[in-house]
């Protein structure tokens, strides 16, 4: 891939960054964080978040001294694990005591671990100085517009010091909070990815422009992922039964983002508690009672 050497050297051993290393090392999220501060149309709370993850299987929710357990048998059993990331169910920054005391206890017991997390970005500035803390260098946000006009048909609230906002305010808001958000991320060079949903009829054109501002401001790599909707995987995703793109939809849209930045085209959206490989999941082997059992 055409990463700039200096990102090339952060992310050579992190399987989502790098193309060859997908097959070489394993990454692991844990599911600590249950709430969310937003609602998006295309998720039911159901399924994991779709920040980094697969809708259709509900993950086991873990207490952050369970995940630090679960984290520590994984990486003894794989020792290509290099990184853990959080991920949801929830938004993991709706959840920073539980997020930022799993980050707190691996960067004491596993030091070599490389640990990344993914947000909506609504709470995010606030929480760029402890990220910054715990060694983290590696955010996702989902910004799937900058338009507020667009965010509005995507979501329909979020909550917000203590108040539920509605339509292009609440857009308005969040779209402002995951910029400023990115920028103190890029100031402190913690490495930022964006995720994009591509939602055919509601951001697919918007999507190029969102990919050259963040490009701007300093995001490294864009992964477009496509809707997954209720045909494909014969569940309800998607409030407003919105299809999924087509690949070649999908493909058309990374290729015109691909002239600005570099993409990101081997994301799996794995779930929130997958384990391994990319594209192999191991999180069966790993259940908490099976861990317990291990000791
Ligand atoms: Fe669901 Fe994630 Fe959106 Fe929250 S941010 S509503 S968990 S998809
Ligand atoms: Fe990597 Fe994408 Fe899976 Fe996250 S969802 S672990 S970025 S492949």
């Amino acid at each position: 891939n055409h990463l700039p050497e200096h990102i090339r050297q952060k992310v050579f051993n992190h399987p989502c960054y790098s193309e060859e290393a997908h097959h070489y090392f394993a990454r692991m999220h844990v599911a600590v964080a249950p709430a969310c501060n937003i609602q998006c149309n295309y998720c039911n709370r159901k399924y994991d978040c779709a920040n980094e993850s697969r809708p259709g299987v509900v993950s086991e929710l873990h207490h952050p001294d369970q995940a630090v357990k679960k984290v520590l048998a994984v990486a003894a059993t794989i020792p290509q694990m290099t990184v853990l990331g959080i991920a949801g169910p929830g938004d993991p920054l709706a959840n920073p005591e539980r997020t930022f005391s799993t980050f707190r206890q691996l960067a004491e017991q596993a030091p070599d671990i490389k640990l990344c997390v993914s947000t909506n970005g609504l709470s995010l500035p606030e929480h760029v100085e402890e990220l910054s803390k715990h060694n983290i260098d590696h955010v996702t946000i989902t910004i799937n517009c900058v338009d507020p006009d667009v965010g509005a048909q995507i979501y329909p609230w979020i909550f917000w010091k203590n108040k539920r906002i509605k339509g292009r305010e609440a857009a308005a808001i969040l779209i402002e909070q995951q910029q400023k958000g990115l920028e103190m991320l890029v100031a402190r060079g913690i490495l930022v990815k964006v995720n994009s949903v591509m939602i055919p009829g509601v951001n697919d054109k918007h999507l190029e422009e969102v990919s050259k501002i963040v490009k701007s401001k300093g995001a490294f790599l864009h992964n477009v992922m496509p809707l997954i909707s209720e045909a494909e995987h014969g569940t309800f995703y998607g409030l407003t039964g919105q299809r999924g793109p087509t690949h070649d939809e999908l493909q058309a849209l990374q290729d015109a983002c691909a002239g600005d930045m570099n993409m990101m085209r081997h994301c799996r959206q794995c779930r929130a508690d997958a384990v391994g490989l990319l594209g192999e999941d191991r999180g069966a082997e790993f259940t908490m009672d099976k861990i317990e059992a291990m000791e």
